[in-house]
Order: structure tokens, then C-alpha cells, then sequence
């Protein structure tokens, strides 16, 4: 149901939940442009055993006990960290409750995640709900088809695809760029990027369980990025 950790995420920390991607039913506030670069339908293109696991959890996410079985794997696992939708998004409003039951039954366990569909006003009221629990971290993601909301929640952070010719807008919290603008380093004074993502050189890989900016609930929204030291 969840897996720990892969190559972007880190170790064992943080565990993701997916669904399957890249079409309007399973992400009903998808753009174009999200559409043209999502990564996640890319791997269940090229790893069938991950697209199988994917429609298996969709199967489970529309079962009545799917919220109990949430609530038994997370504390069978003792699980912290929970990335909702590492391929998918909220769907419908029934299933957003689901997760946001999950959420409040599980205050010692932090949920983060990005979603397009704030684009779908009914998913929206519940995702709201969602980013007011003090172990729910909310990402709105936006991109040049999107824009930016009119009105975003104050515990609410923004993140930006960042595609060849867009100039991202003021206010994001963070940018995410697609693969192959990952090489160019960030020009000073840009918003900040995913460290994973900003060319600059390092050591070590940087994952999400040793970065936290998306998720750790101490590091409140507009925080600058960690510092972590490039090659020299
Ligand atoms: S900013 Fe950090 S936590 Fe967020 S996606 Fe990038 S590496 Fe992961």
C-alpha cells in the first residue's frame, strides 16, 4: 500500500502512497503543462510493477474500509513521514475525506503533498481543511497553464513547475524544474529551488528525509532552504 523510501525521497523516513497518473479522472486539476512533464506517468510507463501497485491502491482508495487499513499499515509500520500521491492526486471530494479522516486520526504521523487540485472546488474546501492540521504540510502546485490562486490559505505553500521559457511569479515558496533545466544553476536572487534540482554540485545526493523543507513541520512556510555545502 505504502513504500518506503526511492532515489528522490531518501532512505526509509518517509513513506509514499500513489496512485496512477496523467489523466483527468485520476487528477482532475491536471494542465498541460504538468501533463507534458509529469514524472510520474512516466515511470508507470517504463515500470509496469509500479503502475500494477498504483492501480491496486486506486482499487483500495475507493474500498469503505480504505481509511482503517491506512490507520493499521501506518501504525504496523510505525510510520512518520507520509508523501500523499508520489503519482496521482486527490480525485474526488469523498476520496480527499478519506485522507483528511486519516489525517486527524493520526496526529503523530506528518502528511505533506502538492495537488493541482485546488483547481476543483469541492476537492478544494477539503484540502483546506486539510492544510489547518498542525501534522499536514499542503503544497498548491501551479505552473505557466495554471497560474498562481487568486486566494491562497496562509498555511498554504506554493510551488512552481518551472518549464523552459516560464519566468516563475513572485510569492513562491519553491520552484521544481523539469529534467533538463535541472543542470543550469540557480541565477542569484531567483526563487528558491528544490535543492535536488538547482545544479549546483554536492557531495551527497540531496533527498527529501535529509532536506524536510517540504515536510518537516518546524521549518514554517517562506523558511529559507537549508544550507547544504557544494563541491568546492
Ligand atoms: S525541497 Fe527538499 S524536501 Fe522538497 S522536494 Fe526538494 S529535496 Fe525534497
Amino acid at each position: 500500500m505504502l513504500t518506503s523510501g526511492n532515489r528522490k525521497l531518501g532512505g526509509r523516513r518517509i513513506w509514499g502512497f500513489g496512485l496512477p497518473s496523467g489523466t483527468p479522472d485520476g487528477c482532475p486539476g491536471m494542465s498541460a503543462t504538468c501533463r507534458a512533464h509529469c514524472y510520474a506517468a512516466a515511470v508507470e510507463r517504463y515500470r509496469s510493477a509500479a503502475a500494477a501497485a498504483y492501480r491496486r491502491n486506486l482499487a483500495r482508495s475507493r474500498r469503505r474500509d480504505f481509511v482503517v487499513r491506512v490507520r493499521a499499515f501506518l501504525i504496523a509500520h510505525a510510520v512518520a513521514v507520509v508523501r500523499v500521491h508520489t503519482g496521482g492526486d486527490f480525485y474526488s471530494r469523498g476520496y480527499a475525506r478519506k485522507w483528511l479522516r486519516i489525517m486527524r486520526r493520526s496526529p503523530r504521523v506528518t502528511f505533506y503533498f502538492y495537488t493541482r487540485s485546488w483547481r476543483v472546488p469541492t476537492v478544494r474546501a477539503v484540502i483546506e481543511q486539510m492544510a489547518v492540521l498542525p501534522n499536514c504540510v499542503v503544497w498548491y502546485s501551479c505552473d505557466r497553464d495554471t497560474g498562481v490562486p487568486p486566494a491562497v490559505p496562509a498555511c498554504v505553500r506554493l510551488a512552481w513547475l518551472a518549464t523552459s521559457d516560464d519566468v516563475p511569479p513572485a510569492g513562491l515558496d519553491l520552484v521544481f524544474r523539469i529534467r533538463r533545466l535541472r543542470h543550469r544553476p540557480v541565477a542569484p536572487g531567483s526563487p528558491p529551488v528544490c535543492p535536488n534540482e538547482d545544479g549546483i554540485a554536492r557531495t551527497r545526493t540531496v533527498t527529501c528525509d535529509r532536506c524536510g523543507v517540504c515536510w518537516h513541520p518546524a521549518r514554517a512556510w517562506r523558511f529559507p532552504l537549508p544550507v547544504i555545502e557544494p563541491t568546492r
